[in-house]
């Protein structure tokens, strides 16, 4: 069993871990959430001796202190990790990475064992041992990961959001692979922001929030938490706890949740919000430029396709104009403050709350009037 007291780490003046205690028994999955910037990385860093901060408490495995060890120590006495971001080594091969982490003289011993048992769960890498690293998909570089993890046969194995970046069925594959690890009689440590999956497959959590365990419960229960549910499942949102059976036949795990879908009604818009201005505007633009579409005749052009590209805005401007002729009768006639009025001398201006209308003087068409003149010099109409 790992077990960890009175954990706390600090940057410089900046604690970033305060009193921590949890446990990890072998064959068992315990979780950790916590927001970002919690201290959820930096506890498995302190735990796994790579924390570039100042680290004090007891961190034991099965009673043995490792308490300032080295990190390949760490590894040796039975603790891995794997980081955020994997940490595999891109230009090697699928095989060479799994080897590397036989390195200590410990797991070099059941070298061949442990990697026929990796290859074995995760038959993907056998295949795939001659591939260069990187050349694999997200989610087959992070079965690289834990698989060179698990190739120095660690009691305790640590994983900091090992689903991040991963497509819905690659996490379900992974955290399904998580369960098969833990059948192997494996404690695993995992840090996750995918509160859903994680507690569907864990047997206890804690929840770590700015630098100090303030929760610790089984998974079901913390699933079921409604100030859980709210902090990270989203509100409303539950994990089933339905029985399932495990392959190691342990009794009570969640199953997953049916989708939740919450509907927001969406607002009404006028048509002007959907043009984006007046459509008075819009009219007499696209009105214009069909005018000198239509008035160009296509024997102008050359080429077939700015023919039928011309064609084809003429009935696209021809449709906008309609539309937005449509639109303009359905609207009362004091929307658009743009909207020009005549003024009749007779008709008193309507009252509009925006101000009054803009003025459009109308000029009428100049009469000619003919006179004749009469030798008397007067004149007369003719
Ligand atoms: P996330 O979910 O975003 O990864 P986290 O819970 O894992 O967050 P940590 O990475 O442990 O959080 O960081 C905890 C705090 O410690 C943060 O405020 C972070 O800025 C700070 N911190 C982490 N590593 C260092 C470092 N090497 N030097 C200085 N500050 C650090």
């Amino acid at each position: 069993m790992l077990e960890i007291k009175n954990l706390s780490a600090a940057y410089g003046q900046h604690p970033s871990l305060n009193d921590v205690a949890i446990k990890v028994g072998t064959g068992e999955i315990v979780v950790i959430l916590g927001a970002n910037g919690a201290g959820k990385s930096t506890l498995l860093r302190a735990i796994s001796g790579i924390c570039e901060g100042k680290v004090t408490g007891d961190i034991t495995l099965n009673g043995d202190s490792l308490n300032g060890l080295s990190p390949d120590a760490i590894v040796k006495k039975g603790v891995a990790l794997v980081p955020e971001g994997r940490g595999i080594f891109g230009d090697l091969t699928v095989k060479e990475n799994l080897l590397l982490g036989a390195y200590s003289a410990r797991a070099r011993e059941s070298e061949r064992e442990n990697l026929e048992r990796v290859l074995e769960q995760f038959p993907k890498l056998r295949e795939r041992q001659k591939q260069i690293a990187r050349t694999m998909s997200g989610g087959e570089q992070q079965m690289v990961a834990i698989g060179r993890a698990m190739m120095s046969a660690p009691e305790i194995l640590m994983l900091d959001e090992p689903s991040l970046g991963l497509s819905p069925l690659l996490c379900k594959e992974l955290f399904h692979n998580l369960t098969e690890v833990k059948d192997l009689g494996i404690g695993v440590l995992l840090v996750e922001q995918n509160a859903k999956q994680s507690l569907a497959i864990a047997d206890r959590g804690y929840l770590l929030e700015n630098t100090r365990i303030t929760h610790e419960n089984s998974a079901v229960k913390l699933a079921n938490d409604p100030a859980v549910q709210k902090a990270y499942l989203g509100a409303g949102s539950k994990v089933s706890t339905q029985k399932v059976s495990t392959s190691n036949g342990e009794g009570l795990k969640p199953a997953a949740p049916p989708p939740v879908i919450n509907t927001v009604p969406i607002p009404r818009r006028s048509a002007e919000d959907h043009i984006g201005g007046s459509i008075d505007d819009l009219v007499a633009v696209a009105a214009k430029t069909s005018a000198k579409s239509v008035a160009k005749p296509a024997a102008n052009t050359t080429a077939a396709a700015k023919r039928l590209a011309n064609t084809k805005i003429e009935v696209v401007l021809k449709d906008i104009e309609a539309a937005a002729l449509a639109a303009r009768k359905r609207r009362p006639a004091s929307v658009s403050p743009s909207r020009a009025r005549v003024a009749t001398g007779s008709t008193p201006a309507p009252t509009h709350p925006e101000g009054p209308p803009p003025v459009i003087e109308v000029y009428k068409r100049p009469r000619v009037e003919v006179y004749r003149r009469r030798p008397s010099g007067q004149f007369e109409r003719d």
